[in-house]
């Protein structure tokens, strides 16, 4: 641990509210602390926006929709490009940053720069690909033309797992189409965001296009302005829970709405499948990102005739991984973000195995400062378990046996989450008829990792509904304008 570099790094953070292109107090002059997760201990203070900042910011944005919209499709790329090589160029300072706000390891929030960075160079390709049609009416009477334009001023909000790439999959292809942004992160997070708005200020993204306000208060801040007509588009990243009561709110307003909601993914070994393979990718599904991910592998459905060994393979990956802080030499996973989320996860593990479940590694909160848990196996976990059906969020990896394919597909799709599932298996066979049959948004087969900013991120169900990244992605920051034309 280098504390005089750490203390560079937060020193050097913007921590105002950025406006307009200014960085600003809130009015009013209050702050909000950002607390280090591996100790407990305020890192420092940024400015607590209220409504009448939040409404400042969605000024800011209208104001320029007109003229950012006219901007050359070109130059809108070259400044996400200019803020690709930014990004890259400092990313090992944007780590650091992003593990003391968030407590992932330093190598985890690399990886996470890199995959933030690489949605800004996907829709800087995609910004001049954005187009239209013309085609002769059925009956040859007149021909008709089609034109994407930008959806308007733009209301984004993110979580604090990703505390960059949640922002850029939607900056990017706000960007990318000409839209407008009041950007609002999580308040746990906020360093990360502030420091992007940085880097797109200096890529030359004009004043007023991106906005960034934080508060105390999510609520009081994002409700005027999802009431707001002005506002087009509400894009959220989040629990479902919040997510209902945000589509609620936009309902009367009528704005677009996108919701990357939360996931309950199955991952399933089928006895065909190749054991050692399945447990690396179980260790990524799991593992990445402290199982703080909308995408984590949540629960695992085994084959009863492979269970036993894959149980124990993945206890012993499990019990070998080093817990501790994010920036320390040689540590592989960091704390959970606070001690609500650590209490959560220590309840699902005992009402596991209250209810009969077997811990093979873990089991439980690690004593001291910071809000550590144990890398955990759970065998023989029964369906009637809580965490069976309840996003986790922890490093918890629970284990049940399965006795065939239907089975297996009727546990998977047993959710009312649909975001992603893994499969394992080495029947081409199986593998098209089981992805076919699961109710979710993208599969990973014989992979533990679906993330890639060239393809559509996105559920069903109570998942949510739109797409990020891909060909997808920028769609959801246009509208179809068609134009009938007399020949
Ligand atoms: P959360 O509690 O729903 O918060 C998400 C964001 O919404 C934060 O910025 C939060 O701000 C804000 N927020 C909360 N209540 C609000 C309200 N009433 N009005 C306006 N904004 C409000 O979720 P989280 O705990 O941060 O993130 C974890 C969840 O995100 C998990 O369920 C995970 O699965 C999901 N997630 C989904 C995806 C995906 O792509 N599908 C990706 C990542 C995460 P404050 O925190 O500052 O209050």
């Amino acid at each position: 641990m280098d504390t005089k570099r750490e203390r560079e790094v937060i020193d050097k953070a913007p921590k105002q509210l950025f406006i307009g292109g200014e960085w600003r107090d809130a009015s009013g002059g209050r702050t909000l602390g950002i607390e280090d997760p591996s100790s407990g201990e305020t890192l420092c203070k940024v400015a607590d926006g209220t409504p009448e900042d939040a409404t400042a910011a969605l000024d800011a944005a209208v104001e320029v929709q007109g003229s950012w919209g006219q901007v050359a499709p070109r130059e809108r790329g070259e400044i996400l490009r200019r803020a690709f090589e930014i990004l890259v160029d400092r990313s090992d300072e944007l780590a650091l940053l992003m593990t003391l706000e968030m407590g992932k390891t330093i190598a985890e929030s690399k990886a996470e720069v890199t995959y933030a960075a690489e949605f800004f160079r996907w829709f800087s390709e995609e910004a001049v690909r954005i187009d239209g049609r013309f085609a002769t009416s059925p009956n040859g009477q007149g021909r008709l033309l089609t034109m994407k334009q930008p959806v308007g001023p733009c209301l984004l909000i993110t979580p604090w797992n990703f505390p960059l790439a949640m922002g850029t999959r939607k900056i990017g292809p706000a960007v990318a189409a000409g839209c407008t942004m009041v950007m609002k992160p999580a308040q746990q997070t906020p360093l990360s965001m502030l420091e992007l708005a940085r880097v797109l200020a200096e890529a030359g993204l004009p004043d007023g296009v991106f906005n960034v306000i934080m508060s105390s208060s999510s609520s009081s801040v994002m409700g005027p302005l999802i009431a707001d007509e002005r506002a087009r588009k509400l894009s959220f990243t989040g629990s479902t829970e919040v997510g209902r009561k945000l589509m609620e709110q936009a309902a009367p307003n009528l704005l677009r709405v996108s919701m990357e909601l939360g996931g309950n993914a199955p991952f399933l070994v089928f006895d065909d499948a190749d054991i050692e393979s399945a447990v690396q990718g179980a260790m990524v599904a799991k593992m990445r990102n402290i199982g703080e991910s909308c995408v984590a592998a949540n629960r695992f459905h085994v084959h009863e005739s492979v269970a036993d060994e894959f149980t124990a393979r993945l206890g012993d990956a499990m019990g070998a991984l080093k817990v501790g802080r994010g920036t320390d030499e040689g540590v592989d996973i960091g704390p959970l973000i606070d001690d609500v989320q650590r209490q959560k996860v220590a309840e699902l593990v005992d009402d596991a195995t209250g209810k009969g479940a077997k811990a093979v590694v873990g089991g439980s909160a690690v004593e001291g400062a910071g809000y550590f848990f144990e890398p955990t196996v759970l065998g023989s976990v029964p369906a009637s378990a809580d965490l069976m059906t309840t996003e986790i969020f922890g490093p918890v990896a629970p284990v049940a046996a399965f006795s065939d394919e239907g089975e297996a597909v009727r546990l998977a799709n047993n959710s009312e989450f649909g975001l992603v599932a893994y499969v394992y298996t080495r029947n081409i066979d199986r593998a098209l008829r089981v992805t076919e049959a699961l109710d979710v948004g993208m599969v990973g087969l014989n992979q533990g990792m679906v993330s890639n900013p060239a393809a559509p991120f996105g559920g069903v169900k109570q998942s949510g509904f739109g797409r990020e990244g891909g060909y997808e992605g920028i769609e959801e920051y246009l509208d179809t304008k068609y134009v009938a034309i007399a020949t």
